[in-house]
């Protein structure tokens, strides 16, 4: 039994890959490798702008801020 080397969690018996990375090899081979990975980065990562928006909407969450106060309308 050999490990296969894309995913290193399924055995392989007869072929280099198993049969779910074949599948990534097949689509690469259709498609072509830079298209594979482009698509894979656009879905999976996330981009730095949402990481910045996240980071400062969870941030918000924790800061605390003293109640305003409201602004009394004097009757002349
Ligand atoms: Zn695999």
């Amino acid at each position: 039994m050999i490990i296969c080397p894309l995913c290193q969690e399924n055995y392989v018996f007869v072929s280099s890959l198993c049969q779910e990375c074949s599948r990534i090899r097949k689509l690469s081979s259709l498609y072509g490798r830079n298209t594979i990975l482009t698509i894979l980065e656009s879905v999976l990562l996330r981009k730095q702008v949402g990481i910045i928006k996240k980071t400062e909407l969870e941030g918000k969450k924790f800061l605390t801020y003293p109640p305003k106060k409201e602004i009394e309308e004097i009757e002349v």
